[in-house]
């Protein structure tokens, strides 16, 4: 039990001026628990200062026929899938650099043909590059020699994809590979597949899947195959149509150029144009670039300038 001189000494030990700041600060404790009585809620500010709130960016290379892909991380991390024609390579670069790139944290060859794989060695060469992933080990015949060279001399750390691959890049975006299951002789339906997920939105990388696998991975994944963004597989060639029915993304691109197997096929574009979503053309528009946010929203950057188109593939795509 206190005694009352005590008390006395204890009041007397506070000033009367600190005495108010500490009512003060109840007060203020109080009236803060209150609804609606704060200008910025808790939450508000976790959100403010969440790197949710940054973009994602998505830059669809103008490569001729062919395709590269560039994935800007909010935190400026870059992944690179696939590098177009050899005679591309100078232009993938030129564009990395453009973007302040000096490593890439992941190059991706979705599939050995020459209009996917053929830049990539030049790329290996100019930047450091954390990891290599692809479809094919790197003996398959259809491997250039370069590619393996500079992925060996540089000791990259390469890995075979495979269907349920996945990835955590950073702490924000996932990586979910689709396929391939196993190799098949059909190099395009070998191809990687990878679906992007960053918070409320989804990207779908088909690289040049064909109807087989197409309607393969409706089977296999219905409703998970919606994504927001979606490329048009094998530049626009022969498909499962109810595929992009299922995907149902708001923006399409295709990446195309002057060939000799009369892709895109009209009845694919033709069908994807009645669909929903919009759908961009690198063959008209140029390089494409997108800006995607956390809570599913894709923004439209830019478009262009369209680049000259690559001298004909005189070899298999
Ligand atoms: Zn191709």
């Amino acid at each position: 039990m206190m005694r009352p001189g005590t008390l006395n000494l204890q009041i007397t030990f506070f000033s009367e001026r600190t005495v108010v700041l500490i009512l003060f600060l109840i007060m203020g404790t109080i009236l803060g628990t209150l609804e609606g009585c704060c200008p910025i809620t808790r939450g508000e500010i976790e959100v403010l200062h969440s790197p949710l709130t940054q973009p994602l960016e998505i830059h669809i290379l103008d490569v001729g026929y062919g395709e590269s892909i560039v994935i800007v991380s909010p935190d400026r991390h870059f992944l690179l899938w696939d590098g177009g024609y050899p005679e591309r390579a100078e232009m993938v670069r030129a564009y990395l650099c453009s973007l302040g790139v000096h490593e890439l944290d992941v190059v991706v060859n979705s599939h050995p043909h020459p209009d996917h794989i053929g830049g990539l060695s030049a790329i290996l060469e100019a930047f450091r590059v954390k990891q290599a992933w692809g479809s094919h080990n790197l003996d398959y015949r259809e491997i250039p020699i370069e590619f393996r060279r500079v992925i060996e001399n540089r000791k990259i750390p390469y890995k075979e994809i495979r269907r349920g691959f996945t990835w955590s890049w950073g702490p924000e975006i996932e990586l979910h590979f689709l396929n391939p299951v196993e190799l098949v002789p059909d190099l395009n339906d070998s191809s990687l597949v990878c679906q992007i997920r960053f918070g409320q939105l989804s990207l779908l990388l088909n690289a040049d899947i064909g109807p087989r696998v197409q309607q393969e991975l409706v089977g296999q994944y219905q409703t998970s195959l919606r994504s927001n963004f979606c490329t048009i597989a094998h530049h626009g060639g022969w498909a499962y149509l109810p595929y992009y029915e299922w995907v149902g993304a708001s923006f399409m691109t295709l990446s195309v150029g002057q060939n000799p197997w009369r892709n895109p096929r009209a009845e694919t574009i033709s069908f994807i144009e009645s669909l929903p979503g919009l759908l961009l053309r690198t063959d008209v528009s140029g390089t494409i670039v997108l800006r995607g946010f956390a809570d599913g929203r894709l923004v439209l950057v830019s478009t262009g300038p369209k680049s000259a188109e690559a001298s004909g593939p005189a070899h298999s795509r």
